[in-house]
């Protein structure tokens, strides 16, 4: 096969974010993809929105367009405007497929898929389980079937890393015909990335990752943990949908069932009202009104109680479920931090393996200290248990995916 260009696509309700890559052949392949263009175009629909393109290969410096783009057709429009302008154009032969982000795939989506009708069909039925993500990914998929229908293009799910959970950790503990009824259990996300990352920090350990056990930490606005036993998740924080599990930039994690219920009662809230409270006006920007890590760090160091606590609530929910799946794997050999909190705020992982030398646990302050955008190992030399800073990158994963997917037709 000659065409070796992935589009990958990643569409929100309101956004399109892209990324070209080159694989294989040329290109590069098994880990050597070129990044040719990335960008995105944001408030889509409304008066003020934003395209920002950056051609990485061609020497040209970033590009940003204003003015109102009406709906994701007008928007992959603008992009495949500013590719072809790079020479990147989308009806260039070196385009082998697009690859879709799709959020949610169920129990029926648990490898990359090309799109077809009835996997389109299927991916709708998913919407009552995924009602912010699964509609707008469907309009990413739609847009880019009508631009190039010809195209073959591929779905991978940030669910799909994780269908390997045993029932004992993908259950909740519900009646289980009203659960089976209605889909209800826990099918976690972030997929891509941990797949990713668990992948690299095997190769950094220079293990085989059939014989890994890790515990990996996606920190980033959004924020979930899973244990990996093997190469294969046997556990992870998010569940039904991505609110479950660790503190986050502006979701709560974990709360008890329960205060939904309260707030109804008490406060007259409905279920949308619940479901934004949680969602949208919780975890960090809940506790101290911001989200950003950086910020509260710096408000730490001002002295901010609010910030102070909220740091330290995200920190002790963190080394629950640092503890939780150690006890899961029963033998850890790295702990991985990774996405914008992981990779970046040395204060956070500091604190959260602080006091567990008692697990084999520890990071180096020097190391720690360091900044770059390899994987690294943070922990003391000869340290029974590895924690390591492994980069993600999930557009990379997607291309490699999909990639592989057509290649093989
Ligand atoms: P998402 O993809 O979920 O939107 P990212 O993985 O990009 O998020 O992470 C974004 C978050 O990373 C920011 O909200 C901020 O808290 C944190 N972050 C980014 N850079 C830094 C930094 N240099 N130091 C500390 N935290 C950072």
């Amino acid at each position: 096969m000659t065409a070796s260009r992935i589009l990958v696509l990643n569409s929100g309700s309101s956004s399109l974010k892209y990324q070209l890559l080159a694989l294989g052949g040329d290109g590069g392949g098994n880990g050597n993809a070129a990044r040719l263009a990335t960008g995105l175009v944001e408030r889509i629909g409304e008066e003020t929105s934003r395209l920002v393109h950056e051609p990485l290969t061609t020497g040209g410096g970033r590009r940003e367009r204003d003015g109102r783009v009406a709906d994701h057709d007008a928007a992959l429009e603008a992009v495949a405007d500013e590719l072809a302008a790079d020479g990147l154009g989308l009806d260039a032969p070196e385009l082998a497929a697009i690859g879709h982000r799709v959020v949610h795939g169920g129990l029926r989506f648990t490898e990359p898929t090309l799109i077809d009708d009835a996997v389109l069909t299927e991916i709708e039925r998913l919407v009552p389980v995924a009602p912010l993500h699964n509609p707008a990914n469907i309009t990413g998929i739609r847009t880019a079937q009508r631009l190039r229908p010809d195209l073959p293009q591929v779905a991978v799910f940030d669910t799909a890393f994780h269908a390997t959970m045993p029932e004992s950790a993908a259950r909740y503990a519900i009646d289980v015909r009203t659960a089976d009824e209605h889909r209800v259990r826990r099918y976690g996300f972030h997929g891509t990335s941990h797949a990713y990352v668990s992948r690299k920090a095997a190769e950094l350990l220079g293990r085989d990752p059939s014989e890994t056990n890790l515990i990996v930490l996606h920190l980033g606005n959004g924020a979930s943990a899973s244990a990996v036993r093997g190469g294969r998740c046997v556990d992870t924080s998010m569940g039904l949908t991505p609110l479950e599990g660790l503190v986050m930039g502006t979701r709560s994690g974990d709360v008890d069932p329960a205060v939904v219920f309260h707030l109804h009662r008490v406060a007259g809230m409905d279920a949308d009202a619940v479901d934004e409270l949680l969602n949208k006006r919780s975890g960090l920007v809940g506790l101290c009104g911001d989200n950003d890590m950086r910020e509260i760090d710096r408000r730490i160091g001002e002295g901010d109680e609010a910030a102070r606590l909220a740091f330290d609530i995200y920190i002790h929910r963190l080394r629950k479920y640092l503890g939780a799946y150690y006890a899961v794997l029963g033998r850890v050999d790295a702990v991985v931090f990774t996405a914008g909190v992981g990779e970046n705020a040395a204060p956070v992982r500091e604190a959260a393996v602080a006091g567990l030398e008692g697990l084999g646990l520890a990071v180096d302050k020097d190391l720690n200290a360091v900044r770059g955008h390899e994987p690294r190992l943070i922990s003391p030399e000869g340290a029974r248990v590895a924690v390591a800073v492994v980069p993600t990158d999930e557009e990379l994963e997607i291309a490699e995916q999909t990639y592989t997917l057509v290649s093989a037709r």
